[in-house]
């Protein structure tokens, strides 16, 4: 038997009870309620614990690690069970939601009590009180702190084609722990980009959508589970009007169709899933006019910007550079760092406040320490519109409060050496001391010095506050001494000091003395006082008349305490959600003077520069570094070679640098540092670099590295080239274009081939900025032809036939390959290396001997001039790609399908 099994007995019993050989009503209800939530593992309360039956116990045991044991039968066999107990359910939950399950809390909704005066056989009314899943948590020890909870959802609009429009994807995300609701609207083509930026932790479908191809090709990249609901009922529009309170949408500025459609959809999961209580949700905020860089998927875990391709978190950009006091600020730099922005007046004014704070290394450290004490204010008071808070998250609140007037106090007009106050950290400062500050001191005054976990448990409200609770305690504590006194006078009565006065939660107040004094006890006079009720091994329990009227006194006392405290908890929880909406900028405000501080602190810190940033084609960096590199490198002792890029485009189109030089050299980490410092300069921080002129990046690219994604059964060179189209399809002069080997997974004439028509692409049609790392040193001849690429090389020494690594990049281009010194200094067996010196020298008299010199010049590639190969492409077949894309096929009707066609064709005879 457990510990708790004791508590646990009545409920037992009830099982048993009512549990009749075919359907008992304990079972039945279990059943019913199971019915309603197919996809969820079912917590069943019973008493102290919640139980889990049938393959919900098995999976959850396995997945917990707990005993599965048996209760009962049903249907001839032996039921499964195991349970969790309530006090440390949380930490239960967060192992299942963790390993992708949902949960579904069913609570007692009466009090036993009332259940037995229906009847020995009645069962405790129950019922599902919320779903828990892994988008829809809101507690503290649910949640990672300094990553945001999103739940996104998806919606389609199906355009009206008769008009020519298109459909479109909607997308909403919504944390319910912040509050925080964003939507927007796009093509199905930049579903998977946009699903990445968010980095949401569930994502809601429709099942009209699920088998989308769009859809199906976003999801394929994602790794969280994905709930597909049915069609919700009503309309969307009359959803959201419910749930704000407004009787018209107009006011949310002008959402689309397809936003107001995701949007309703994220609301109706949430109204499931919360079973009625509504949490408090931010007006949902179309992010379509926030100018932002394009990052997509591959790109974006490609250069690890939030987590490593192995999927941690430590050793990405935003771990290396997360100097954040609080988490909520690390939740808005990962947002930041998600989201570079591309309008250069957005963009300055970040840094200006960064480079205010870099200039003032004191204030910076009162500001960050101040920040450091301030509990997580969007959080807590979620947790209160909810009803889920603790009296700890009233504490937090009026803490965090206290710390935004304190951060406010030491922004003052003149705080910072380098000159007034920046406009955003104004605006800031003015935000974080817009809530009533009668507020923080209600709950100062309110609020005991040591507070429980629950407020359930009483005794968080400071003696003196409140005369009536001071009366009911004082009543409480002193039958608590007439208890002493009461044990004091059993003792005398019973001529023994072995006796004392104890309490459970199953016989009140009661009498135990060791067994061997017991017997005395039922015989006269004493049994005249003490009234016989348990027998234990070595002790025996009695209860008394005296104990019985106490225990319902103080029952009582206790109660009364309880029920005052309670309605002061409610009383200023309310008066905290009046200030709801104050209260939610200032937490935004603190977020963002805890990144502009922290910002600063990496940056004097790392020594980096204020990056100028422009509305132009330039790309220049002096002596830059990449931060998660040289920051690796300096733990280790050793010191990182800062190198210089240069992109910027002339009129024609922005340069495209080609790389060579041996592995090892530093060609992938010069590409990704050039990469991340544009994502870290339009983020609004200071770069690893001496100095950086950026003209806007609108779209970022990078293919680095090649992984074999067999999950997805496709090859590293398939990969690569799903890839590669996307950038040569959407890349713009004003792009940024990072590409590590392309063509090295087929054979070498045709990788080289791909790899040199994917550079005249990039020279010619994109004109895109761009660098291109290669073991093809074959590449670097097109310099000759194409008049804005540059060759650069990673440069080596050979020392007594080893390769050093300088890890310099410098103009020209490799001279030689120097694999197989890589391949020797990585152990390969000498007999391996010298064998294939000789080969490679064979190889190469070999080449040499050929008519024309090296096998390129057999390439035809050679033959065609490149800018007339591309220039002679028809222009008139664009009009009909065009016209192609933009049929959304999933959203036609056999008819429109056909019109289609017809449109089609006519154009391309046209
Ligand atoms: P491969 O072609 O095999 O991918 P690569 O030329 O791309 O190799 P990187 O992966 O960029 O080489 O770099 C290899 C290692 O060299 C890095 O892990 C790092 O430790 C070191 N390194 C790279 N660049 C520098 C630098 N600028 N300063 C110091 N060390 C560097």
């Amino acid at each position: 038997m457990r510990k708790s099994d004791r508590e646990q007995a009545p409920f037992i019993a009830e099982w048993a009870a009512t549990e009749a050989p075919k359907a008992s009503p304990m079972m039945a209800q279990y059943h019913a309620i199971k019915a309603e939530h197919p996809d969820a593992l079912l917590f069943y309360r019973m008493g102290d614990f919640y139980e889990l039956f049938f393959a919900d116990a098995e999976v959850a045991a396995k997945t917990l690690g707990i005993v599965l044991t048996k209760r009962g039968q049903h249907e001839g066999a032996d039921i499964p069970m195991c349970g969790v107990p309530v006090t440390r359910s949380d930490d239960y939950l967060h192992r299942l939601i963790a390993a992708g399950h949902r949960v579904a809390i069913c609570e007692q909704t009466e009090d036993p009590a009332e259940a037995k005066k229906r009847g020995g056989k009645s069962v405790v009314a129950r019922a599902v009180v919320r779903l828990v899943t892994p988008g829809t948590l809101t507690e503290e020890t649910l949640l990672e702190p300094a990553r945001a909870n999103w739940l996104l959802a998806l919606a389609r609009t199906r355009g009206d084609a008769a008009k020519g429009e298109v459909g479109a994807f909607g997308l909403a995300a919504v944390d319910i722990s912040t509050g925080a609701f964003e939507v927007c609207d796009m093509p199905g083509i930049a579903l998977g980009g946009e699903i990445g930026r968010i980095d949401p932790r569930e994502i809601v479908v429709p099942d009209a959508l699920a088998d989308s191809a769009d859809v199906k090709r976003a999801l394929a990249e994602v790794r969280v589970p994905v709930t597909r609901i049915g069609r919700e009922p009503g309309s969307a529009e009359r959803r959201l009007m419910d749930y704000f309170g407004l009787a018209t949408l107009e006011g949310l500025g002008g959402l689309s169709q397809a936003e107001i459609a995701a949007a309703a959809t994220a609301v109706f999961y949430l109204e499931r899933t919360q079973c009625g209580a509504r949490p408090k949700l931010d007006p949902p905020l179309s992010t379509r006019r926030a100018r932002t860089m394009e990052i997509d998927a591959a790109t974006r875990a490609n250069l690890e910007l939030t987590r490593t391709l192995a999927g941690r978190a430590e050793g990405s950009l935003l771990a290396t550079i997360d100097r954040c006091a609080t988490p909520a600020g690390s939740r808005k730099l990962a947002a930041q760092l998600a989201a570079p922005l591309t309008d250069p007046a957005a963009i300055e004014a970040r840094l200006a406040s960064v480079a205010a704070f870099v200039g003032a290394r004191e204030l910076r450290a009162d500001v960050r320490a101040i920040l450091k004490g301030a509990p997580d204010l969007s959080r807590a008071v979620s947790r209160l519109a909810l009803e889920r808070a603790s009296p700890r998250d009233l504490a937090a609140v009026g803490a965090a409060l206290a710390a935004a007037h304190e951060v406010a106090r030491r922004l003052a007009d003149d705080a910072f050496p380098s000159g007034p106050l920046p406009a955003p950290l104004a605006e800031a400062r003015a935000a974080a001391t817009a809530v009533d500050p009668k507020l923080g001191a209600l709950i100062a005054a309110t609020l005991a010095d040591e507070l429980p976990l629950s407020r359930r448990d009483g005794g968080f409200v400071r003696a003196g506050r409140d005369p009536a609770l001071d009366e009911m305690r004082a009543l409480r504590d002193e039958s608590r001494q007439v208890i002493a006194a009461l044990q004091q006078k059993y003792c005398d009565l019973a001529s023994t000091k072995r006796l004392k006065v104890k309490h459970n939660n199953m016989l009140g107040y009661f009498v135990e003395v060791p067994a061997t004094l017991g017997e005395s006890f039922t015989k006269p006079p004493l049994d005249a006082t003490f009234v016989h009720r348990q027998t234990m091994v070595d002790a025996m329990r009695f209860s008394t008349a005296e104990l019985g009227v106490l225990e319902a006194k103080i029952a009582q006392a206790a109660e009364d305490a309880l029920a005052r405290e309670l309605a002061l908890f409610d009383e200023i929880a309310a008066a905290v959600l009046k200030e709801a909406e104050a209260i939610a900028a200032t937490a935004e405000a603190l977020a963002k003077i805890d990144v502009a501080a922290a910002l600063a602190e990496i940056a004097a810190e790392r020594d980096w520069v204020r990056p100028v940033i422009e509305a132009s084609g330039a790309f220049v960096i002096e002596g830059g570094r990449h931060p998660v590199v040289e920051a690796a490198l300096k733990a280790s002792g050793e010191p990182f070679v800062a190198n210089d890029c240069d992109l910027s485009a002339s009129i024609a189109g922005g340069r495209i640098a080609v790389v060579t030089g041996p592995n090892m050299a530093g060609k992938s980490t010069y590409l990704r540092q050039n990469a991340l410092i544009a994502v870290l300069a339009q983020a609004g921080s200071f770069v690893p670099a001496t100095s950086a002129r950026i003209g806007v990046v609108d779209r970022l690219f990078s293919r680095v590295g090649a992984a074999d994604d067999l999950a997805r059964g496709r090859s590293t060179f398939m990969v690569e080239m799903v890839e590669t189209a996307a950038i040569l399809n959407r890349a713009t002069p004003a792009s940024l274009v990072i590409l590590d080997e392309i063509g090295r997974g087929t054979a070498t004439f045709d990788g080289l081939s791909i790899a040199w028509a994917v550079m005249e692409h990039l020279h010619e049609k994109n004109r895109a900025r761009a660098i291109f790392a290669t073991h093809f040193h074959e590449l670097t001849q097109l310099s000759r032809k194409l008049d804005r690429l540059v060759n650069l090389t990673t440069r080596v020494a050979d020392w007594h036939g080893d390769v050093v690594f300088l890890h310099e990049v410098v103009p020209g281009a490799a001279d030689r390959s120097y694999g197989i010194q890589v391949a020797k200094l990585a152990g390969l067996p000498a007999a391996v290396v010298r064998r294939a010196r000789t080969l490679l020298a064979e190889l190469e008299a070999a080449d040499r001997g050929l008519p024309g010199g090296r096998l390129l010049a057999e390439l035809p590639l050679f033959a065609v001039a490149p800018r007339e190969a591309i220039a002679s492409e028809p222009e008139a077949k664009d009009e009909l790609r065009e016209a192609l894309a933009a049929i959304d096929v999933d959203a036609l009707s056999p008819r429109e399908a056909l019109e289609a066609l017809y449109r089609l064709k006519s154009l391309g005879e046209a």
